[in-house]
C-alpha cells in the first residue's frame, strides 16, 4: 500500500511529471502502440532526466510495485505498460548529440529512430536501426535491432559503444568496453532485463545517400522469386541489404493503381556502396521475374527509413509470430507460398529480414544475441483495426507460423516474440542464457525489471 505522502514526496522530487489514474493525461499516457493491449497502470512517471529515472527505479522498488520502462512503446507484447504499478515513460528524454569526429552518435533513450536519422543526416552519417521511424531506439537496440543497414554495418547491438544504465539498486552505471564489460555484454540483445538505459552512444558510418526501394512481383512464381532472391541476396556484397516480403500492395505513391490492394511479393533493397554502382548491384534481381513494378533509386536514407511508416500506425490491433532460419531452404519457401499469398490486407505480412553480412562477423558469444548462423529472421505479423477480424487474422498467423517453425532455427528475434512463455526466451538466447541469467543475478537479484521477455536470476 502505497501512502499518499509518499507519492506527494516522489512527484515532488520529479523534474518531469507524474500521471495517476483520473488525471487529464492519464487516457493518452497509457496507451501503446498495440491496441490489444489494454492496461492501467497506477503511476506513469515521464522522466525529465537521469535523476527522475533514478527516483522512480527507487519508488517501485522500495512500494513493492509492478514497474516496465517505456522507450517508444512499440512492445508488441504490451511490456512497455502493466495494471497496477509503475512505467518509467522516457518519451521526455530527446537529447542527442552527434560528434561527427568521433563517429558516434548519444542519444537519449526516449528517442525514436526518426530522432536519429534526422540528427545523423546533416553529418552525411547514419547507424543501423529499425525500418520504422516511430519505434523506439531503445526497445529496439537492446533486443538486437535489424533493419536497412543489417548487411553493411551489423546489428544495432554490435553498434552500441557505450550506454548509461539506471541499475535496480538506483545507482547509475556505465556499460562499454572498458566499464562494467559483463554488463555491456548482457545489454547487447538481452532487452530490458538489466536496467533502465537512458542513453545510447552509438557507432555511425559514413552514407550520404542509399541506392534503394521496393522491387514487386506477381504471385504466380513466387517460389522461383524465393528462390532466386535466397540466393542473391546470400551471394550479395554485404553493402546490399535486403527485406523480402509477402504483402498487400498499399493504394498510394510510389506503386501504379493497376496494383493497388493486391497480394504479391517484394524485395526492399539498400546499396549504401558508391551511388553510381547501386544499379549494377541491384539489376539481376529487378530483371528477374519480370517484376511487375520496380521502384529503385538514389534516395537520402531517412527517406528510405520511412517508407513503411504509413502502414504501421499507431492503435491498430497486432498480432506477430517470429523465427530464424538458418536459410531460406525448401521447405521453409514452400511455407511461404503457401501462407504468404493469404496476407490478409495492406498493414499486415511476412517480413523476411536478411542477418547475414556483417551480422555474423562476431561470434555467438560475443553478444547476448546467439543467433549469428542464422541467415534470416521473419515475423509473421497481422494488424487491423477492427477486434471481431481478430480471429481469422490471428489464425492466419498461427496457420503460417506453425507450418515454418519445424524447419526453423528453433529460437526467434527476442522483439518479434509475444508473451509466448520462458521456453520461447530461453531458446531464444540458447548457450547464452546461462550467462544472462548470471549477470541478472549480478545486478537485478530481485527481477525489478521483469516486464520484459524475462531472463531470471540465477
Ligand atoms: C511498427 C513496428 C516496427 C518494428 N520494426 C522493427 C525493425 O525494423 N527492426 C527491429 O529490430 N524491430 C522492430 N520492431 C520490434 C521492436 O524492436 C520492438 O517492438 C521494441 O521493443 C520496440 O522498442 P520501443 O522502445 O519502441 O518499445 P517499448 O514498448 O517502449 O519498450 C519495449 C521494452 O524494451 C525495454 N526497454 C525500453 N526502453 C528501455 C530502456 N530505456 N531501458 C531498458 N529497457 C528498455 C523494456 O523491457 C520495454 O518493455 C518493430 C515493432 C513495431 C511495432
Amino acid at each position: 500500500m502505497v501512502v499518499q505522502t509518499g507519492i506527494e514526496q516522489f512527484a515532488g522530487s520529479l523534474r518531469g511529471q507524474l500521471i495517476q489514474q483520473g488525471d487529464a493525461e492519464y487516457e493518452e499516457a497509457r496507451r501503446v502502440h498495440n491496441a490489444m493491449i489494454d492496461r492501467r497502470p497506477r503511476f506513469i512517471a515521464r522522466c525529465a532526466d537521469v535523476a527522475d529515472v533514478m527516483a522512480a527505479v527507487n519508488f517501485a522498488r522500495e512500494e513493492g510495485l509492478l514497474l516496465s520502462i517505456r522507450g517508444g512503446g512499440h512492445s508488441v507484447p504490451g511490456f512497455g505498460t502493466n495494471d497496477g504499478g509503475l512505467v518509467i515513460d522516457l518519451v521526455r528524454m530527446k537529447g542527442i548529440r552527434v560528434d561527427p569526429e568521433k563517429r558516434t552518435v548519444t542519444a537519449q533513450a526516449g528517442c525514436t529512430w526518426g530522432d536519429v536519422n534526422h540528427a545523423t543526416e546533416p553529418f552525411g552519417l547514419h547507424t543501423p536501426g529499425g525500418v520504422v521511424s516511430t519505434t523506439g531506439v531503445a526497445g529496439l537496440a537492446l533486443g538486437g535491432g535489424i533493419g536497412h543497414l543489417t548487411r553493411p554495418f551489423g546489428l544495432v547491438v554490435d553498434n552500441i559503444v557505450s550506454a548509461d544504465v539506471v541499475l535496480a539498486d538506483g545507482s547509475c552505471a556505465v556499460a562499454s568496453e572498458k566499464e562494467n564489460a559483463d554488463l555491456y555484454w548482457a545489454l547487447r540483445g538481452g532487452g530490458g532485463n538489466f536496467g533502465v538505459v537512458t542513453s545510447f552512444e552509438l557507432r555511425l558510418h559514413e552514407l550520404k545517400a542509399v541506392y534503394a526501394g521496393p522491387i514487386v512481383w506477381p504471385l504466380d512464381n513466387a517460389g522461383d522469386v524465393l528462390r532466386f532472391y535466397a540466393e542473391f541476396i546470400n551471394n550479395a556484397p554485404e553493402q546490399l541489404n535486403g527485406i523480402f516480403a509477402f504483402l498487400v500492395v498499399p493504394p498510394g505513391e510510389p506503386f501504379p493503381e493497376h496494383l493497388h490492394n493486391r497480394n504479391m511479393c517484394a524485395a526492399v533493397l539498400c546499396w549504401t556502396g558508391p551511388l553510381e554502382k547501386g544499379e549494377e548491384a541491384v539489376r539481376a534481381l529487378q530483371e528477374f521475374g519480370p517484376p511487375a513494378f520496380h521502384h529503385v533509386g538514389p534516395m537520402p536514407f531517412p527517406v528510405l527509413q520511412s517508407i513503411f511508416d504509413p502502414i504501421a500506425p499507431p492503435g491498430q490491433f497486432n498480432y506477430w509470430k517470429a523465427d530464424f532460419v538458418s536459410d531460406l531452404t525448401a521447405p521453409i519457401i514452400e511455407g511461404h507460398v503457401k501462407f504468404g499469398p493469404g496476407t490478409p490486407n495492406i498493414f499486415s505480412g511476412v517480413h523476411i529480414f536478411s542477418t547475414s553480412g556483417a551480422a555474423q562477423r562476431p561470434g555467438k558469444n560475443d553478444t547476448a544475441w546467439s543467433y549469428r548462423d542464422a541467415r534470416f529472421s521473419h515475423v509473421i505479423h497481422a494488424e487491423y483495426w477492427e477486434a471481431e477480424e481478430g480471429d481469422s487474422h490471428q489464425q492466419w498467423v498461427r496457420d503460417y507460423y506453425d507450418t515454418l517453425h519445424p524447419h526453423s532455427a528453433g529460437g526467434a528475434y527476442v522483439n518479434f516474440l509475444m508473451d509466448e512463455g520462458q521456453d520461447r526466451v530461453v531458446a531464444s538466447y540458447r548457450d547464452n542464457y546461462k550467462r544472462l541469467a548470471e549477470i541478472k543475478g549480478r545486478y537485478d537479484p530481485g527481477n525489478l525489471f521483469r516486464m520484459n521477455q524475462n531472463i531470471k536470476p540465477a
